[in-house]
C-alpha cells in the first residue's frame, strides 16, 4: 500500500491577493528526506462535508530539501479542495501520497523550453530550483532554459522576483511573463505565451543557423524545427493552453515526444 504522509504547513504567503493564489511550505516531520524529482505532484486527501474522501493533485513547486515541499495554489471559485488549502494556517496538517508523475526534466538535459499559466508554474519553479540552485552549484550544464510565463494581470505574476533575479544571474536562463489582460502601465509582454515562445525559438534558431559554407555564401536562414531538434518543451497549465502550445510547436516541426505536458484541468 503507498504510504500517506501527514504535512504541516509550516509557512504560507499570499502571492496574489486578486488571483488568492498562497505559496505554501510544508515539512513532512515524520521522515528525514523526502524524495522526489522536480515537477512532481502530490496528491492531497480529505473528506468532504459529507464524510466522503476527496483527492486532488497538486503540482511540487520547489526541488527537493531535506523533508520539504512547496506548493503553488490558487483559490477555485466553489472549488473544495482548493478552498480547503488556501484556508491552512501555519501548523496546520493535511494527508497526502506521491510523489507521482512524469513531468520532470528528460535526460540527458537538453536546452529547454518551458511554457507556463497561472499556478502551471509551480514545477517550473521545481525545475529552476533544481537546476539553479541558490547554495551549490550550477546544475544547468550550459543549457538554455526559456520560461514563458502568462497570466493575466500584473499582480498575479507569481514569482517575478525570483524569476528574474536568476535572469539576471544566469545568462543561460531566459523569462518572459506575458499578460493577457494588461493595464496600460505595464511595459512587458501580452499576448499568448505559444506565441512568445515561437518568437524566442526562432531568435534561438538564428544563433544556432549553420555556418556559411564560404566567406561569400550567405548565412543559412534560421530554422526553428533544426533548433528544436535538440530541445524538450515542458508545458504547463490549464488544457487549452497546453493543446494550443502542442498544436504550435508541432507546426514549427516539433516531434511529439519532445513535448511533455501536465494538464490541471
Ligand atoms: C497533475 C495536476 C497538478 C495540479 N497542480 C496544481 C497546482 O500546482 N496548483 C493548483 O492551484 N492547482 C493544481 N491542479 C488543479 C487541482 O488539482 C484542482 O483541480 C483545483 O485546485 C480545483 O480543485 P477544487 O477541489 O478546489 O475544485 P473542485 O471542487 O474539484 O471543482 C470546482 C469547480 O471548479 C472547476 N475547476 C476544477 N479545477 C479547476 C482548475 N484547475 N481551474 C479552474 N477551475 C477548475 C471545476 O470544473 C468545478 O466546476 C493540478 C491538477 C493536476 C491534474
Amino acid at each position: 500500500m503507498r504510504p500517506l504522509y501527514t504535512a504541516r504547513l509550516d509557512r504560507k504567503l499570499l502571492l496574489s491577493a486578486s488571483a488568492q493564489c498562497y505559496h505554501l511550505e510544508f515539512c513532512i516531520d515524520a521522515l528525514a528526506r523526502f524524495d522526489f524529482e522536480a515537477g512532481q505532484f502530490l496528491s492531497f486527501v480529505a473528506p468532504d462535508a459529507q464524510g466522503k474522501e476527496q483527492t486532488r493533485a497538486y503540482s511540487i513547486a520547489s526541488a527537493p530539501d531535506a523533508n520539504r515541499f512547496a506548493l503553488c495554489v490558487n483559490r477555485v471559485e466553489n472549488g473544495f479542495f482548493s478552498n480547503l488549502l488556501c484556508d491552512l494556517a501555519e501548523g496546520d496538517t493535511l494527508a497526502c501520497h506521491g510523489p507521482h508523475g512524469t513531468f520532470v526534466l528528460r535526460e540527458p538535459l537538453t536546452h529547454s523550453l518551458c511554457i507556463a499559466t497561472g499556478t502551471g508554474i509551480a514545477p517550473m519553479r521545481g525545475f529552476a530550483q533544481a537546476l539553479f540552485p541558490a547554495t551549490s552549484e550550477d546544475r544547468s550544464g550550459g543549457k538554455d532554459f526559456f520560461l514563458v510565463y502568462g497570466t493575466r494581470y500584473a499582480g498575479d505574476v507569481y514569482y517575478q522576483d525570483y524569476f528574474e533575479d536568476l535572469a539576471a544571474r544566469y545568462p543561460n536562463f531566459h523569462y518572459v511573463a506575458t499578460l493577457s489582460r494588461a493595464e496600460a502601465s505595464w511595459t512587458g509582454a501580452q499576448g499568448y505565451v505559444q506565441e512568445h515562445a515561437a518568437r524566442l525559438l526562432a531568435t534561438f534558431a538564428a544563433g544556432h543557423a549553420a555556418p556559411p559554407t564560404s566567406p561569400d555564401a550567405p548565412a543559412a536562414p534560421p530554422d526553428p524545427a533544426a533548433a528544436a531538434f535538440e530541445m524538450h518543451a515542458y508545458v504547463c497549465g490549464l488544457n487549452q493552453m497546453v493543446s494550443a502550445s502542442r498544436e504550435r510547436l508541432k507546426a514549427l516541426g516539433w516531434h511529439r515526444k519532445q513535448i511533455i505536458f501536465e494538464r490541471y484541468d
